[in-house]
């Protein structure tokens, strides 16, 4: 029985970030990295984020602990920019959604993404992203 990605990317978690979550193989692009760490949140995997998280720029692993989970209702890329295979960096724009007390929140977010050494890493926000 195959369950579909959180991500909504339409594959099935196993095909899609399931591998990355499991550290069996590494994404490829700088979206791959976006959906994986996604779906990181809505798993509430914070040993993920943190790993795949720019060292320069990342919160402490107890302090993400500390942040608690929403509930993640969707993942929406607008633009990517470069981040594709070969690339060094990329950026991408996106929207997220969750519910937190009840209320349907969204997160619009432009971010930043370099590739050191084959691993795709978030960055920072640029701003809110143009939508
Ligand atoms: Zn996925």
């Amino acid at each position: 029985m195959s369950q579909l990605c959180p991500c909504q990317s339409g594959a099935s978690f196993a095909d899609c970030c399931e591998p990355f979550l499991t550290y069996t193989n590494k994404p490829d692009t700088a979206e791959a990295l976006m959906r994986s760490r996604y779906t990181a949140y809505t798993r509430a995997d914070w040993k993920y984020i943190f790993k795949t998280w720019h060292k320069t720029t990342r919160p402490t692993l107890p302090s993400l602990r500390s942040s608690g989970s929403a509930e993640w209702l969707g993942l929406k890329i607008i633009s990517c920019n470069e981040g594709m295979l070969g690339d060094t960096q990329g950026q991408i724009e996106f929207i997220a959604s969750y519910k937190n007390d009840q209320e349907i929140a969204q997160i619009k977010e432009h971010s930043q993404f370099v590739c050191e050494k084959g691993q795709w890493l978030y960055v920072d926000a640029l701003g809110a992203c143009m939508e």
